[in-house]
């Protein structure tokens, strides 16, 4: 994920001299309403049915095109992808789980289609935001508090993760989120969630102790181990099928010193950066057995220019200032490095924060792959998307990243309750591989994502070759056309989301009123 915005060696210089927290003052949006919109004015405005009739239910909530309020939330906390952007017929921002329910119920009675976005990260368009519809912003959801036990964080729908890291700092906690903090929480842990303590606690999601959700027939209900304990492991990977999350309660981890920080390195480091990356999957001593450890290291290439970016973010939980599963990365001269030990997460964590990573000004994309995490699919990974990269012609910053999620985060996960992923640690190492691109020119859309599928298609058949496949799709670096449900529990998974769904959601209101989004009937 690193890789998005470092495409040149003086960007990440400026990252790495730049923490910035986020400011939390640019998502209360909502405090601002349009004093122009009271009564007739509002009806006169709102041009289609369906949001007429929302505004008539929630005046307050309701914002039409050209509205203050609309043009703050279009401009201030659009979709991190410009391919995203699209123009919805009106906004809805709730602040409560009954403000949404009575949205629900209101779209569902003017059939009305709709769009959900909270962090608007995921780079698919139509996922987080819609034309002919309306768009339901989760920014009002703000809930931020700690159980008495300081066991439980409870998280509103409208948080990006550093703001979390922040508030649990002073207490000494964790909780294990997005990798870089102006991701959204919802999206993240409705898809899985990548994060620095996998290997001991499991994907994010595991750690979701209970959700408060409005279904499709505006019912607000919670989903937790002993209730509704169906829709709880659905949500943990189904993604936006069951319902609109408006709080996630997710438990907390005591945090300490930890090691980590991020390192570019120059072009002339590329094969030893290449060799580092490939050697970590050594099971025996290359890095990936270290519980503690995880990396999330970048080879970018712009074929226009040939300019290379490397570079990641290194982390390893504990204080010790010189891990031995990290040596081949921290051997390595580096350009600019903020490796070192932190004193808490909340300060490491403040690396993948800076607004340097929020830019929204280009066109991307993501796309996912699984294979076995070993030294082979590595180094396929490495020379089949360069030496495809190099052949290509296209403006495009396009970056190979290599995810590495151990057997004993696949443990882990099964041990917290399981998921609808529903992995299977016998498997051994799985690599998540993430293909990530930004450019800016629509004429380009195709030629992108023409390169990640086919060669996607390639390392995956060479991986099988040698028997070191792995049908595993991550559904949060999916791209437009992937598919990731089908690979779920050896392909288990799906029928059992798809009953839990109907059950829940009769009409197939989140399948066609909300026509966005990773869909589980297809
Ligand atoms: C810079 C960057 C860094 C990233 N880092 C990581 C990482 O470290 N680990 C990782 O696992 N992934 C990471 N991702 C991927 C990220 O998890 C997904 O893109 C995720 O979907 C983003 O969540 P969001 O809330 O910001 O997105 P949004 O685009 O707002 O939402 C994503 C999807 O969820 C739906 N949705 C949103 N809110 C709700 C809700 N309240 N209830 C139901 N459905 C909802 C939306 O409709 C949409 O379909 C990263 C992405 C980016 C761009």
């Amino acid at each position: 994920m690193g890789a998005l915005y470092c495409v040149t060696i003086v960007i990440c210089a400026t990252l790495a001299l730049a923490r910035a927290d986020l400011d939390p003052a640019s998502r209360h949006h909502w405090d601002r309403r349009d004093s122009d919109l009271s009564g007739a004015t509002i009806f006169t405005n709102f041009t289609v049915k369906g949001c007429r009739q929302l505004s008539a239910a929630l005046p307050q909530q309701a914002f039409p095109v050209g509205s203050a309020s609309y043009i703050a939330e279009q401009n201030e906390n659009q979709n991190w992808s410009q391919s995203c952007v699209q123009t919805p017929q009106c906004l809805l921002e709730p602040s409560t789980a009954k403000e949404l329910s009575t949205a629900i119920k209101s779209l569902v009675s003017s059939n009305t289609k709709f769009a959900v976005r909270s962090g608007g990260h995921m780079p698919v368009p139509g996922t987080n935001s819609i034309t002919n519809g309306v768009l339901i912003t989760m920014s009002a959801f703000d809930t931020l508090s700690l159980s008495d036990d300081h066991t439980i964080v409870s998280l509103g729908a409208g948080l990006r993760w550093q703001e979390v890291y922040s508030f649990l700092a002073p207490y000494n906690l964790i909780t294990p989120g997005g990798r870089y903090g102006h991701v959204g929480v919802p999206g993240l842990l409705l898809g899985g969630g990548i994060n620095y303590f996998g290997n001991t606690i499991g994907w994010s999601m595991n750690s979701v102790v209970n959700y408060e959700v409005v279904l499709a027939n505006g019912t607000i209900v919670n989903a937790n181990e002993k209730t509704n304990k169906a829709l709880w492991w659905a949500l943990k990977g189904g993604s936006s099928n069951f319902g609109i999350v408006t709080r996630f309660d997710m438990k907390t981890y005591p945090s300490a010193e930890v090691y980590g920080g991020l390192a570019v390195f120059p072009d002339s480091a590329l094969d030893a950066f290449a060799d580092a990356c490939v050697n970590f999957m050594n099971p025996n001593g290359g890095g990936i057995s270290d519980t503690p450890t995880t990396i999330d290291p970048s080879i970018g290439i712009n074929p226009s220019t040939g300019s290379l970016s490397l570079f990641g973010i290194f982390f390893r939980n504990g204080s010790d200032p010189a891990p031995r599963s990290l040596a081949n990365f921290s051997g390595l001269p580096a350009s600019i490095s903020t490796l070192g030990v932190r004193p808490n997460f909340n300060t490491f964590a403040t690396d993948g924060s800076s607004d340097l990573f929020n830019d929204r000004s280009l066109r991307r994309t993501f796309y996912t792959i699984g294979m076995k995490a070993t030294p082979e699919t590595a180094r396929i990974a490495y020379n089949t998307f360069m030496s495809g990269a190099k052949a290509l012609t296209v403006d495009a910053s396009l970056f190979l990243t290599y995810q590495p999620i151990s057997k004993s985060w696949i443990t882990a996960a099964k041990q917290k309750g399981g998921d609808a992923f529903d992995l299977d640690p016998s498997n051994g190492n799985l690599m998540a591989l993430e293909f990530s691109a930004s450019w800016a020119s629509a004429a380009d859309d195709s030629k992108v994502l023409g390169f990640f599928g086919k060669t996607a298609a390639d390392i995956t058949s060479q991986a099988k070759k040698l028997g070191m496949g792995y049908d595993f799709e991550y559904l949060n670096d999916a791209a437009t056309g992937q598919n990731p449900f089908p690979t779920y529990g050896g392909g288990k998974s799906l029928p059992k989301l798809q009953k839990i769904a109907r059950d829940l959601d009769s009409k197939g209101v989140f399948q066609k009123l909300m026509p966005g989004g990773f869909k589980i009937f297809k």
